[in-house]
């Protein structure tokens, strides 16, 4: 598609308002750019299929909210909701013409708040469309698709993919930066699922459409598994490939004491070496609940076997009976097991499970989710992949920084924990080579999570307090964890980031970069940079 299949004429029904000369000054202002006149502003607008939200529109102050809270101070110039992958692409030729920066927007749950930006966010949320072909197994989502959707809508075909647990992250941000969850040790990364994309690129000449595959354009498709959202070109349709996934999965949780937090961290790490990946454990590390007098921390974990079958129902069983009898039975203070339908598991683990229409309420409340139940977070988080065994040391700082949080009652409030991924060897995700996609981390034992929420109203002390507990936490585990860190769990402290992100890949993305946004036009904060620049950082 070239330039001028996205520049059309003529009348159009646009948005929530034609921009009068008052929006436009406002708007002029609020991006500091005296080059926009009058009519540019209200070409940009007259020419999508959407809508273009500016400042002064009833609707920017929905519009311009992200997941995390944090971020609500960040004022876009405007967010052009996209009907469809041409108006996207006239939102980029815009921007490029007024030297005016964009970030694009699926779902809006960067940790960081880089969809959001003080130009144009262009917003590809309305694209939804959702198409499975039985033929072949594969499914094609618009680039707005979020994840309850994209699983309710497979499990209608008794079919799923591998993704992550938050039902509203987009699907798109998350197979960009890699995407993993309850079913990644048997099936791999999300992005390792990626069959083509549509992407609309910025040459330095013109704005045009490309497909790529691993037939065509095939650095670009190298680069898109795993090299981290907003870097190379703007994605407006995924084709990824499904697989079966009916009838009742097993899964269970288990807590314990405290005083065999160690041995079971021990255990748990050792498992994903050998252990079925159809099956996955997550184990949960939290500070003592601000209510219990007693302040020991909490260990807790959950596990899910997706076989359907009844001898992995026993298999699930018969492990953690295991995994309860490595320690006194004494020491076990609960145990469940049960099975469901694997898409009624997800809303369960995506919190969603008690909404009384749980597919239409498990979203922010929106123009397209008008019953959505779902509200902001505000949270820091840090990440740490580790591939050797934590010591008894490095326990000990867990240890240290879960009390640590327990005897300060005001930032106990809300919840905080190390969340730990087991991945292991045995998995799907480690038997893929570091190079084969941008997806470096292929020789981990689990992914770690050290996350702090508070509350949206919070003063600035108490926020502080909270980054202070996840950077300090995170601080003290330098010794023990590995150089790598996750890039969906994007971390604005991380200086070495590129390396922690993306390893010995990086001068091949940068490679990559070079050819495909010469011109640095996809720039953040932790942008992957070009050979050459652009001049833009
Ligand atoms: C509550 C919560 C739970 C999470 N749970 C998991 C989990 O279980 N597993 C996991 O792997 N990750 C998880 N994540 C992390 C998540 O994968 C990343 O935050 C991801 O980037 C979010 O994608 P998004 O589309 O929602 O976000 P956005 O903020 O919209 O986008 C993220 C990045 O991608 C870019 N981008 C967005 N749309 C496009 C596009 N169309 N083309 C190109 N670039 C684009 C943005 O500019 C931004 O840089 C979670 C995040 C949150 C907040």
């Amino acid at each position: 598609m070239d330039r001028r299949d996205f520049l059309r004429t003529g009348a159009f029904v646009f948005g929530s308002m034609a921009a009068s000369a008052p929006v436009m000054a406002a708007f002029r202002r609020a991006i500091g750019s005296g080059n926009l006149s009058d009519a540019s502003i209200q070409a940009l607008s007259d020419s999508l299929n959407g809508s273009l939200i500016l400042q002064t529109s009833t609707d920017f102050s929905s519009a311009v909210k992200v997941y995390n809270s944090r971020f609500n101070d960040m004022r876009p110039m405007a967010i052009a909701r996209c009907a469809d992958a041409a108006d996207a692409a006239t939102c980029m030729e815009w921007c490029i013409a007024h030297d005016i920066h964009f970030v694009a927007r699926a779902g809006g749950h960067s940790y960081c708040g880089w969809s959001t930006c003080e130009g144009l966010v262009i917003d590809v949320g309305p694209l939804q469309d959702m198409e499975y072909d039985p033929s072949t197994g594969i499914a094609t989502f618009g680039a707005g698709v979020q994840l309850v959707d994209v699983y309710h809508y497979l499990s209608g075909f008794g079919r799923a993919i591998a993704a992550g647990t938050c039902p509203s992250v987009g699907l798109t941000g998350l197979l960009l930066g890699g995407g993993q969850g309850m079913l990644t040790r048997g099936h791999g990364m999300t992005s390792d699922l990626l069959v083509s994309a549509d992407v609309i690129l910025y040459d330095g000449s013109t704005v045009h459409s490309v497909v790529c595959s691993d037939a065509s354009e095939h650095e670009l498709f190298w680069a898109l598994r795993g090299g981290g959202g907003g870097n190379f070109g703007l994605v407006t349709k995924l084709r990824v490939q499904t697989f079966p996934l009916a009838g009742e999965v097993a899964y269970g949780a288990m807590r314990w004491d405290w005083s065999v937090a160690k041995d079971i961290l021990d255990y748990w790490m050792g498992m994903g070496a050998t252990l079925d990946p159809a099956v996955s454990m997550n184990l949960l590390l939290s500070p003592a609940a601000p209510t219990v007098s007693n302040s020991e921390p909490v260990i807790y974990m959950v596990a899910a076997s997706t076989k359907p079958d009844d001898s992995q129902q026993t298999e699930l069983r018969s492990m953690l009976s295991g995994l309860a009898n490595h320690v006194p039975a004494s020491k076990l203070l609960s145990y469940t097991t049960d099975r469901k339908y694997w898409v009624d598991l997800a809303l369960t683990y995506s919190g969603c499970s008690h909404f009384s229409n749980p597919y239409e309420d498990c979203h922010f409340p929106s123009d397209q989710w008008p019953n959505g139940q779902l509200v902001q977070k505000a949270f820091k988080s840090k990440s740490d992949y580790y591939t050797e065994a934590i010591p008894q040391e490095g326990f000990d700082k867990i240890d240290e920084w879960l009390r640590l949080r327990h005897q300060n009652p005001s930032m106990n409030q809300q919840r905080a924990s190390l969340h730990l991924d087991l991945i292991g060897d045995a998995s799907v995700v480690n038997q893929v080579a570091p190079d084969e996609t941008a997806f470096v981390h292929r020789d981990t034992i689990c992914c770690a999570q050290y996350i702090a929420y508070w509350s949206a109203g919070d003063d600035c002390s108490l926020v502080n307090e909270n980054l202070d507990w996840v950077r300090g936490f995170y601080e003290a585990m330098r010794p023990w964890a590995s150089d790598q860190s996750y890039q969906n769990y994007i971390d604005d402290d991380l200086t070495d980031w590129a390396q922690r992100y993306y390893g010995s890949n990086l001068p091949k993305l940068r490679q990559i970069k070079s050819k495909y946004d010469p011109q640095n036009v996809f720039y953040f904060p932790q942008s992957i940079q070009p050979l050459d620049d652009g001049g833009r950082s």
